[in-house]
């Protein structure tokens, strides 16, 4: 979101398009614009070798449309990896729509959108994301197949979110055997920051483990609540980032992890829901190996989600999916060991095996 974005000074001294510090060869960039609705929306297509390209729809007050474009851009990237690394046969998009979900959205606006959905033939899957809720997949569903996170009662898979948080429940464990040397976490002091539809569920698995959890949110009502309910502590310090606790788990926004704050966490292990939670993967993940940090790769323990929505398109049921998130586990033991052997960071390990699967399936899709 907009936290993770460049100066638009900056963004305004390249190409617009093509030459974007977010542009990574993306397939294909598409503007819409309806003046009845008041649409204005960006779909990103990032890569499509492994499948098409599914990825959530953003509803974003952004502050300009540079901001919009570079959010698509990085969003719809960071897709392909993660449905890559997944093993989903997914290519990586996401969509952003320019607005205030709370005052602008319609459902008229959200079946104009369908409509553009539609008019990529399915080389564009959409799904839900920030400003989006269940009824509107529902929407854009009457206007184009092309959609998933649509309701159970029609046929869909539902809310994503409890399966994304099992997904970094079994990564924190995973990070926590390789870190403590046991993904025992009765008695680990755990931070979660932000308490919304994942951080709630992953509270809810902390604490039945027997975890000492503490929880920030920026919605005191929310604390209170979700505090009762688990016996979660409310953290009432100044600075969360040097609080003393063994992991850190960002379940807010993206790019907490920056120049402010690297150097002060103090927790031995990263492990969080939010997507980008590195701002600069270059810069911030090195240091945080130097310090002995363990980083979960984000894309890979919030897959969750996705693997719960491919199951409308794969057609498998919710215990498959729930099987595939729990080989998180599995995938980020592999991927912590890959980093050691090739020398790179947690994120770099991570994101060399989705690209090596890219690159293999290409090869395979040239001989046919
Ligand atoms: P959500 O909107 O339900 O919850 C976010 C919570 O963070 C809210 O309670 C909000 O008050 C709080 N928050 C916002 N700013 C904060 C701040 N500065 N400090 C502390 N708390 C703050 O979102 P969600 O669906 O729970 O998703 C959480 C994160 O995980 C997002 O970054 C999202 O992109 C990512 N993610 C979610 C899913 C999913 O299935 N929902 C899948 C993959 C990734």
């Amino acid at each position: 979101m907009t936290t993770e974005i460049t100066s638009v000074k900056e963004l305004q001294k390249m190409d617009p398009v093509f030459g974007q510090l977010s542009f990574d060869n993306h397939e294909q960039i598409v503007f819409c614009n309806d003046k009845d609705t008041g649409l204005k929306a960006i779909i990103g297509i990032h890569n499509t070798v492994l499948g098409p390209a599914l990825g959530g729809t953003r509803m974003w007050k952004y502050n300009n449309e540079w901001e919009a474009l570079n959010d698509v851009l990085r969003l719809s990237r960071g897709m392909t990896y993660k449905s890559a690394i997944s093993g989903l046969d997914l290519g990586g998009g996401k969509a952003v729509i320019i607005g205030d979900a709370k005052t602008e959205k319609t459902p008229e606006l959200m079946r104009k959108f369908g409509e553009f959905v539609h008019s990529l033939s399915g080389k564009y899957i959409t799904a839900e994301d920030v400003g989006m809720v269940t009824a509107d997949m529902d929407t854009v569903r009457s206007v184009t197949p092309h959609v998933t996170g649509i309701s159970e009662s029609l046929g869909g898979s539902g809310n994503p979110s409890p399966v994304t948080a099992y997904g970094v429940y079994m990564g924190m464990k995973a990070a926590a055997k390789y870190q403590f040397g046991s993904d025992n976490l009765e008695g680990k002091k755990v931070l979660v920051q932000g308490i919304g539809h994942v951080g709630e569920t992953l509270v809810e698995h902390l604490t039945k483990e027997g975890a000492l959890v503490q929880i920030a949110d920026i919605n005191e009502n929310r604390l209170e609540e979700v505090s009762k309910k688990y016996g979660a502590t409310i953290f009432r310090g100044d600075d969360l980032y040097s609080a003393d606790v063994d992991i850190y788990a960002p379940c807010a926004l993206g790019a907490t992890i920056n120049d402010e704050t690297v150097y002060r966490i103090k927790a031995k292990v990263i492990a969080g829901a939010a997507n980008n939670q590195l701002a600069d993967e270059n810069v911030h993940g090195p240091i945080l190996q130097e310090r002995g940090i363990v980083y979960a790769p984000d894309f890979l323990i919030n897959a969750g989600g996705i693997i719960n929505v491919y199951a409308e398109i794969a057609h498998y049921d919710k215990t498959e999916a729930l099987r595939r998130t729990e080989n998180i586990y599995n995938t980020t033991l592999e991927i912590f060991d890959y980093a050691v052997k090739n020398k790179l960071t947690t994120q770099k390990a991570a994101m060399a095996i989705a690209q090596n699967r890219i690159d293999q399936r290409k090869k395979e899709n040239a001989k046919r």
